[in-house]
């Protein structure tokens, strides 16, 4: 059995019958059939329809969508419908609607209108998340639910009065009394000192930069009232079905929602990904967010939406080239997703998402969108067996929400350059090209069982983050600008690194952010030379620390801008490569890629369970060497392989599992 009670792997997308005539659907679930699709997202923008009015509900059609489904045998991934309230409830409850930094309350007509505070807003969902759970407890069709929809993609934040008094009971909580608010925002700089709660608000547009501690606590503040909106949900959910599995599909790597939170909720992790197939490092991007899907809560995921070609909300849309998006759902499945999902299955007729491409196009079966959707779904059948497995990753990269909200606050730090998502690509990259399987990890997190822990960037970092690291017995690497601050974003005493000074045996006595385009030159032991853009760091290493690489050139020439004590080190630039770093790092922790060593550019290669992904991203053929001694059969083809080697088409994948020895079979 599956994440949820579909076995196998699963295949589908986003169903919206409520947008055709009811003689279209009987097309829908025999197309659907012959794709393979058992599994479906129903009624996610669905309110309207379901509750037309206050508590008067019209189930009768959604009944027969989901017999009609059942009967086809496929399953529903049924949405609580609550993505967007409906018309009747935002006119006669205004204050439901959000309200922008600017004090401008938004306008009812586009999605996700609501304020995470209103009272009135939660109220309603927990009633319809009710009415739904107990209309449809005992359906058979029912697989999984799914909460909500992509929250924060659009309201991530409500500055109304209402969220105000929610955010000042929030703060309450954190800080006990207004003194100690005062004293954790540092209210004593430009005179912002509070002499009453009710002088406390959300950091609406000022005429300047807003006090970077307010801004902390109000991200905190906005991810944990959406979370709360999730959390009101699931509790009705899990009385009326305790058995089950609940959901609300993540966005990748976003910043606005602590997902270390928000997965302890979930049952299942599900993923939203949009990678862009004109951007070169999509597959990167996609391949991290997948690995942070996985890591969330350490078990398989599913990739619950992707667009089988272009979306309908870039400036320009460009759509995947054949092949591409059987190669990216493959990714999705390398990376530890239970299943291919999509936004949607048939193509809009209207509204901003008409041009969204889908599994069945305006085109109709006679597409080569349509073959595709095919070959797919056979695809999937063929891998079923690899539901369930897992990857076991020695590499993790560290990411902390509170540091990453801290660390891109506004007009307020050396550079606004460092950017989390990047500081994590620029480690997760590399290693990716090695074939090096990677997790995620927030800070606290017990490490033990990796060892090569890199952390990008650690700029809020408190006593327990540098316990936990220098508890960490491997091989441990930080990036620039960490240990700056504590969990109320103000300096640690002595400056950075702060409470890591001692583990990495560095003091930073200046930051030196570069100009865009500026390079700095920085010389290993070794006499490697490799450029460093965008930050470097006036490093203090007089201390117990071993100097790895030095600067050269400009006012830092010769200075430390690598070190080393003991099995931490620190990294006080950003080399624009930091193979030469890496490489000996993952020597010295006995790490190599699945492939072992040389795995072609393009290609990336994955290990789940005892099957091997090899996807090649590239234009042109690639050979990969073979584990030694092992032999294999590519599970897309049935075919046994020959040992040593495989050579991947461009834009193709193999999946490889192994094949017993002789003495195995005997
Ligand atoms: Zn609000």
């Amino acid at each position: 059995m599956g994440l949820t009670r579909v076995p196998g792997l699963l295949f589908g997308g986003d169903y919206n019958p409520e947008q055709w005539p009811e003689e279209v659907w009987q097309e829908d679930v025999r197309l659907m059939a012959e794709a393979g699709v058992n599994l479906v997202t129903v009624a996610v923008f669905s309110w309207s329809r379901i509750e037309p009015g206050p508590g008067a509900y019209e189930f009768g059609w959604l009944d027969r969508v989901l017999d009609l489904l059942h009967a086809h045998g496929i399953a529903v991934d049924l949405a609580t419908a609550t993505a967007t309230p409906p018309p009747w409830l935002v006119r006669a409850h205004p204050e439901v609607r959000p309200v922008d930094a600017a004090g401008t309350r938004l306008e009812f007509g586009s999605r996700q209108g609501y304020c995470p505070s209103s009272p009135v807003f939660r109220a309603a969902t927990v009633r319809l998340a009710r009415a739904m759970a107990e209309r449809y407890r005992e359906h058979p069709a029912l697989a999984m639910w799914h909460v909500s929809n992509e929250y924060a993609d659009h309201t991530t934040e409500c500055f109304c009065e209402e969220s105000a008094r929610d955010f000042r009971r929030w703060l309450t909580v954190r800080h006990r009394s207004l003194d100690g608010l005062n004293a954790a925002w540092g209210t004593s700089c430009w005179g912002q000192h509070y002499t009453d709660w009710a002088q406390v608000e959300p950091p609406r547009k000022a005429p300047g930069p807003v006090n970077p501690a307010q801004l902390l606590d109000w991200r905190r503040f906005s991810s944990d009232a959406l979370l709360a909106c999730f959390e009101a949900e699931r509790a009705v959910l899990k009385e009326v079905t305790p058995d089950v599995p609940v959901t609300t599909n993540f966005m990748s790597v976003l910043r606005d929602l602590d997902y270390w939170a928000w997965a302890e909720g979930e049952d299942v992790v599900t993923d939203d990904a949009y990678p862009d197939p004109a951007d070169p490092r999509a597959p990167v991007k996609a391949a991290l967010s997948y690995d942070l899907m996985r890591s969330l809560k350490r078990q398989p995921w599913l990739l619950l939406e992707s667009a089988p070609s272009a979306v309908s909300w870039r400036a320009v849309n460009v759509p995947k080239d054949p092949g591409v998006m059987r190669l990216h759902s493959l990714q999705a499945l390398a990376h530890g997703s239970d299943g291919v999902m999509f936004f949607q299955w048939r193509q809009a007729r209207y509204g901003p998402e008409k041009f969204h491409s889908a599994m069945l196009p305006h085109g109709g079966t006679g597409t080569r969108q349509w073959r595709e959707t095919l070959a797919l779904g056979a695809d999937v059948r063929r891998l079923s067996e690899v539901a369930g497995s897992t990857t076991r990753a020695e590499v993790a990269l560290l990411l902390d929400w509170d540091s990453w909200w801290g660390l891109e606050a506004p007009e307020s730090m050396p550079t606004d350059r460092l950017r989390l998502h990047e500081l994590l690509l620029s480690w997760y990259a590399p290693l990716h090209a090695r074939g090096v399987a990677v997790d995620l990890a927030p800070p606290g997190r017990d490490l033990s069982g990796y060892r090569l822990v890199i952390a990008p960037n650690l700029y809020l970092c408190t006593a327990a983050h540098a316990d936990a690291l220098a508890a960490f017995p491997g091989q441990l690497v930080v990036g620039p600008f960490s240990g700056v601050v504590d969990a109320a974003d103000q300096v640690h005493d002595g400056g950075a690194p702060g409470p890591l000074g001692e583990l990495l045996g560095v003091r930073v006595e200046e930051w030196r952010p570069l100009p865009d385009g500026v390079a700095q030159e920085v010389v290993t032991a070794d006499g490697t030379v490799l450029s460093a853009r965008t930050w470097t760091e006036w490093l203090d290493a007089s201390g117990a620390a071993e100097v790895l690489a030095r600067y050269r050139g400009g006012p830092l020439d010769g200075r430390p801008a690598v070190t080393r004590r003991g099995s931490a080190t620190y990294l006080s630039c950003l080399p624009e490569d930091p193979a030469p770093f890496l490489d000996e790092l993952l020597a010295t922790a006995g790490i190599t890629g699945v492939t072992g060593p040389g795995l072609p550019a393009g290609v990336e290669a994955c290990r789940r369970g005892p099957y091997l992904f090899l996807l090649n991203h590239g234009t042109e053929p690639a050979t990969v060497p073979l584990p030694e001694g092992d032999r294999f059969t590519d599970l897309l083809t049935g075919r046994p392989l020959p040992a040593g080697a495989v050579t991947v088409g461009p834009c193709d994948a193999v999946v490889l599992k192994p094949r017993p020895t002789p003495e195995e079979r005997a």
